[in-house]
């Protein structure tokens, strides 16, 4: 006899088999996600990339018949999950890599089993709605009047992007009356700059890049010495640019740059912006979160003149990967990139008032993020969101503070605006390339013993070492005993070495 519903277990629905086989999936999948968050003593089991590749040779032997969920489970689990990196661990202390809230994994499961897609109203009708109302309420929050408007994004790279996309856009329309949308660039887009500080962020150079303008259309600003932009030198490159004949046409102020979280002079930029009628996109994606912080917020004051703004959610607002947004002052811009689609978004929609939000993204079928942080805010409120962020940002001074106390080791970072703190081991001897050395080994050897995973980076051509410590659940406690474990490990390192060398 042939079944009715041959393929009612593998779906979601309102049948008995497509309930039960649900149940059966989530509950096994929390069971084993709970077993292994037990076993995480370390923030990372120390696998070897060459480990994990060997390890992995056998993952795709696909079934025909298809397996138990059960067994599948327990592969992944012995193969992939013990060896991803921890981000919930308080000792994973090294990118803009949050723990994410259970609030928002909540939202997570609502957002695959509804599996809205953004892009059509049709495809997302209480949804759009949602997204729309989460974009207003942020809009609102950085300072924005009725006029704004914004979308849901991947994160910092497509909205540092949509940003210069529009600046771009809106400079050729209203400077040489150019439609680059229809005509591609105008003969004078050789001549476009953009400005920002030498510590923005690489997709800066990236998007002039792909928006056809070159990564040598993007002017570096000096830095001070706490590595924010410096005005004198933002002028000074200004005037260059006019006398040369160039067209600057937008600044990218950095608000919390990726390596020392530090804040530009946004009003200040402002002020420069638009006196000399640039496009001002603030790049907040790391310290757009100070917003909810009362004791931070002053911070970002300014950041209400910009034209555009780049939040993420991924980073400093706790939310699984990915989710961001690209907030717009002048919501009426988005127009200069808005295609029209039959299937999609036709004009007759707009007539009607129908919202097709694919018109205001660079993405077609899109996921319906805005869940995740509207549940959040709701679930956690906006004080503890506040009271999360400063404790990271007290942290970080404790931190930095307590390295300056320690011979062994050098602060690079000066105060800490964010939540990053840069330094580096140094042996006393003052040999520039050994050190360098030895700060790389050190990141890596800790990575091998799973004990800490901390991040590395370059800073005037000395290796660096650095914290991240977005986890609000990370004690002074545990970087004192990752000092301790870097300080060891550096004179290990030195003694081997000089072994060698002897
Ligand atoms: C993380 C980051 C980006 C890139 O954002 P993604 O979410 O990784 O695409 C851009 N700018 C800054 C300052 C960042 O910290």
């Amino acid at each position: 006899m042939r079944k009715t519903d041959p393929f009612g277990g593998y779906f979601f629905h309102q049948g008995k088999s497509g309930l039960s086989a649900y149940e059966e999936a989530v509950r096994l999948t929390k069971e084993m996600l709970m077993a292994e968050v037990a076993t995480h003593l370390t923030p990372y089991s120390g696998k070897t990339p060459l480990e994990l590749e060997k390890a992995s040779q056998n993952l795709m032997l696909v079934s025909q018949k298809g397996e138990a969920i059960n067994d599948v489970l327990s592969d992944l689990q012995e193969t992939i999950l013990h060896h991803t990196v921890r981000v919930s661990h308080p000792k994973n202390i090294a990118h803009l890599h949050c723990p994410p809230l259970i609030a928002s994994l909540a939202a997570e499961m609502m957002i695959s089993v509804l599996n809205q897609s953004m892009d059509s109203w049709d495809q997302s009708p209480s949804a759009t709605y949602a997204e729309v109302e989460m974009v207003r309420w942020f809009c609102r929050k950085f300072g924005y009047s009725l006029a704004s408007d914004g979308i849901f994004t991947s994160g910092g790279t497509q909205s540092n992007y949509m940003g210069l996309l529009l600046a771009r856009d809106h400079f050729c329309q209203t400077q040489f009356k150019w439609d680059v949308q229809t005509k591609g660039l105008p003969r004078e887009a050789h001549r476009m700059r953009i400005l920002c500080s030498e510590n923005a962020h690489f997709t800066v150079r990236q998007s002039a890049a792909q928006l056809g303008l070159g990564e040598e259309a993007v002017i570096p600003v000096k830095t001070d010495e706490d590595f924010r932009l410096c005005l004198k030198d933002l002028d000074k490159k200004l005037n260059q640019l006019f006398e040369e004949g160039l067209f600057p046409f937008a600044i990218v102020a950095t608000c919390g740059t990726t390596d020392f979280g530090s804040i530009d002079p946004i009003a200040r930029i402002a002020e420069r912006a638009k006196k000399n009628q640039l496009w001002l996109h603030v790049d907040a994606a790391y310290g757009g979160a100070l917003i909810l912080s009362d004791r931070h917020r002053f911070k970002l004051h300014g950041i209400g003149e910009a034209d555009s703004i780049a939040v993420d959610f991924h980073k400093l607002f706790y939310q699984p990967i990915s989710c961001g947004a690209f907030l717009l002052k002048e919501g009426s811009h988005l127009q200069l990139i808005t295609l029209h689609a039959d299937y999609l978004n036709p004009k007759v929609d707009e007539w009607e008032g129908i919202v097709n939000l694919v018109g205001k993204s660079t993405q077609t079928t899109r996921r319906f993020d805005a869940l995740k942080i509207l549940a959040s805010l709701r679930i956690v409120g906006v004080e503890n969101f506040g009271k999360m962020i400063d404790h990271t940002i007290d942290l970080a001074n404790e931190v930095a503070n307590l390295i300056k106390g320690i011979p062994d080791f050098e602060v690079i970072t000066g105060t800490p605006e964010l939540n990053a703190v840069v330094f580096r081991y140094i042996t006393g001897m003052g040999d520039v390339d050994k050190e360098n050395q030895l700060n790389r080994e050190i990141q890596q050897s800790l990575l091998q013993q799973g004990s800490a995973v901390i991040a590395k980076t370059s800073v005037h051509g000395k290796t660096c070492l650095k914290f991240t410590l977005l986890n609000p659940r990370t004690k002074l406690s545990d970087v004192e005993e990752v000092l301790q474990e870097i300080s060891l490990l550096g004179k290990k390192l030195t003694v081997n070495k000089s072994d060698i060398a002897g």
